[in-house]
């Protein structure tokens, strides 16, 4: 049984945020504002980050995105929903400017946590930098107009510029 908050607050995506935090990035979450409602939004950065469940989202090649046995036609059309509305909100957030960062669940499981998370981060604050799993598509365009709108709990006006990479 999942409340509402539980259900919206998974774990994988408790996870990735504190890290950020903890790294000195600030962000917002669940961004009603930008259509798709993007997980994580680090505004000053133009960064989107997506905490995806392999199973719901079905990661590629991964051993947790399996098909259930019954009812195959109705988990065939869910997942394909899925991951056709995913294409369309990244195809839309990098059209608008935003780099988009997706982290997958099994990314996150203890042997492999660290890795992802400085991977991530590394990504997040140097745009220019390799990446493995951590997928990036980095566009530049204009900043949107409404820009501003999501500066609200935004970084530190400290934040230095070294490192912003733009
Ligand atoms: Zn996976």
């Amino acid at each position: 049984m999942m409340s509402r908050i539980r259900s919206r607050d998974t774990k994988p995506e408790l996870v990735v945020r504190r890290y950020l935090f903890s790294r000195g990035l600030r962000f917002r979450v669940n961004v009603s504002r930008i259509p798709g409602h993007p997980d994580i939004v680090l505004a000053r950065r133009r960064a989107i980050v997506e905490v995806r469940g392999c199973f719901w989202h079905r990661h590629s090649g991964c051993s947790a995105a399996t098909t259930p046995k019954s009812n195959v036609k109705f988990w065939k059309a869910k997942f394909r929903r899925n991951v056709e509305r995913d294409r369309l909100h990244e195809e839309m957030w990098t059209k608008a400017g935003w780099r988009v960062f997706v982290v997958w669940e099994c990314e996150l499981r203890p042997a492999i946590r660290a890795a992802t998370l400085q991977r991530l981060f590394d990504a997040i604050v140097a745009p220019a930098s390799p990446l493995a799993s951590v997928s990036s598509r980095r566009f530049v365009y204009p900043v949107p107009e409404d820009e501003t709108t999501f500066m609200i709990a935004a970084e530190p006006e400290a934040s230095p510029a070294a490192i912003r990479g733009s």
